[in-house]
């Protein structure tokens, strides 16, 4: 077991634009808010959505794609650093009128509307490394 403690907190509150990519956005808004550690949630509408589904056996990402208008009924991540830039690690659970779908964030992500908030943890911010055990870069 690992753990991080921190300093302090700063919240902030974000919106991205139609046509953003969602991963990207996020990982800008920390850039530009030298934002390192924290949490992230957020609510709105895709016009598309690629959601990940990591095969443990394989050690890799299998993609789901959905090139249709959907509504973000839960966006929730944290915020690291992994390679000297802040890394966004998020799920997304995306409905359409009758069911809903959940995955791993990733790119290709087509914003309708995005609403976020930020919760910035200030201190040493946890750094990803590759990790034997999973595949994975973990903290
Ligand atoms: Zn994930």
């Amino acid at each position: 077991m690992k753990a991080f403690t921190f300093d302090g907190l700063r919240p902030l509150m974000g919106r991205l634009e139609r046509g953003d990519d969602l991963l990207e956005g996020l990982e800008r808004f920390c850039r530009e808010h030298g934002v390192k550690a924290g949490c992230l949630m957020g609510i709105g509408a895709l016009e598309r959505a690629v959601l990940g589904f990591y095969v443990q056996r394989d050690g890799r990402y299998e993609n789901l794609t959905f090139d249709r208008e959907l509504e973000i009924a839960s966006l929730t991540g944290n915020l690291s650093e992994k390679e000297g830039q802040p890394f966004v690690h998020a799920h997304l659970a995306v409905s359409d009128e009758e069911r809903t779908f959940g995955g791993h964030l990733m790119p290709g992500c087509r914003v309708f509307a995005c609403e976020f908030t930020v919760l910035a943890f200030q201190g040493q911010p946890p750094v990803r490394k590759p990790d034997p055990a999973t595949g994975l870069w973990l903290w």
